[in-house]
């Protein structure tokens, strides 16, 4: 048989339409296009992110004929749970597994009145910082709307045969895998449907992107979606900066916080950008550093979050000390900045800030290394 002689049973299906891909404006459009009412959008976005639904039948307000229609040209279909990890302290991480084979984490994080999600925009990362452990995975792809907005699709129906309150999901973050402002477009309509009150209705203050700090496309996001800003600072002036979150070289301190600037302008005065510092043993922790801090800080509305460093294996740095963070503090606060240490959740799991690799992932590359090697 020649080898473009394929049967029927080998022949590939025709993709289908993840309808977790759209948007409430990009469904309407679509429904429009096929001669629908747009009102269909808002009736599918309801079922798909405020039930759970993947299955067309159980739309029981939609027309069969359209359900039927559906089912043969699209899909629901979010990322697959490979691992469910349940830490000690509450904290939860889910190893997700994508169409291609790479692997992305998500995680859980309970507290007091709250339940935090924290979200990867992408497979691995580009930018290197020194001190995280995706940046050692390298970059493999943006992920899709679909693959952003159906982690809290998978974790909202895994977290929901227990429906007590410190297991819902009241906060995202966007500081999982990846850096969300370099996955704009599509980070953009996944932020969209979190804040969609026929999606999953969080107010703005509950969606969090955290941001290393790419200047042009901070510039445009406020434009597309209002959500809250946190930037990944870590040192308080670029020759430190440079060393830690390399994309500094690019777009230095200075530019950065007039962009922050730019961003917070007209907006009430309790909003704040939340200042993220990493707790370096000797690295950035010293009460010069901390000095140097408040000065750069001292115009701009901003909340410090000071994070005690996550070791991770062959990292270079250590944690600061308690005491060396409590003394950073104290010189932050008496300055008058507000200022948070943020607690370590789920260490146990490896799921803390900045040690999420999806290791399925690892071990594929490793596999594919050797098979190299063997070769
Ligand atoms: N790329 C984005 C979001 C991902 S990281 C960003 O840079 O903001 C989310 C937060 O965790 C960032 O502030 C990041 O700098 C921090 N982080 C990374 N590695 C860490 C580690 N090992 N310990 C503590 N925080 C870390």
């Amino acid at each position: 048989m020649p080898p473009h002689a394929v049967t029927n049973k080998t022949m590939p299906q025709a993709q289908k339409i993840n309808l977790l891909d759209f948007t409430s404006d990009k469904l309407k459009a679509f429904f429009q296009d096929r001669g629908e009412k747009p009102f269909r959008a808002t009736q599918i976005i309801k079922w798909i992110h405020q039930y759970g639904v993947d299955d067309f039948s159980k739309m029981s307000n939609v027309s069969k004929a359209l359900r039927a229609e559906l089912e043969e040209i699209s899909e629901i279909r979010a990322p697959e749970i490979v691992i469910d990890k349940a830490s000690s302290d509450g904290t939860h991480k889910w190893l997700l597994k994508l169409d291609d084979g790479n692997c992305i984490e998500t995680v859980f994080i309970p507290e007091d009145g709250r339940g935090t999600l924290c979200v990867s925009s992408q497979v691995g990362c580009a930018l290197d910082c020194t001190f995280c452990s995706t940046a050692r995975q390298g970059f493999n792809r943006n992920l899709s709307v679909a693959e952003i907005i159906g982690q809290l699709w998978v974790a909202k129906k895994a977290l929901q045969p227990d429906p007590s309150s410190d297991r819902v999901i009241s906060n995202v973050v966007m500081m999982g895998m990846g850096e969300p402002l370099l996955n704009f477009d599509n980070v953009v309509d996944a932020m969209t449907l979190m804040l969609d009150d026929n999606a999953y209705g969080l107010s703005k203050r509950r969606v969090t992107l955290s941001t290393s700090g790419v200047v042009p496309a901070l510039d445009r996001l406020r434009e597309q979606v209002e959500v809250s800003l946190a930037i990944s600072l870590h040192a308080p002036n670029d020759k430190l900066r440079d060393q830690l979150v390399p994309v500094n070289r690019k777009y230095p301190i200075k530019t950065l916080l007039e962009s922050c600037l730019r961003y917070m302008d007209g907006k009430a005065a309790r909003e704040k950008i939340t200042m993220e510092y990493v707790m370096l043993d000797n690295v950035n922790d010293s009460d010069q550093n901390a000095h140097e801090l408040v000065k750069l800080l001292k115009d701009i509305p901003v909340k410090v979050n000071l994070i005690p460093f996550n070791p991770f294996p062959e990292t270079r740095y250590a944690r600061s000390s308690n005491n060396r963070i409590h003394r950073f503090r104290d010189i932050l606060e008496a300055a008058g900045l507000i200022v948070m240490t943020r607690k370590t959740r789920g260490e146990d799991i490896d799921a803390a800030c900045g040690q999420l690799a999806g290791e399925v992932n690892d071990k594929s590359r490793r596999e594919i290394h050797f098979a190299r090697i063997e070769s």
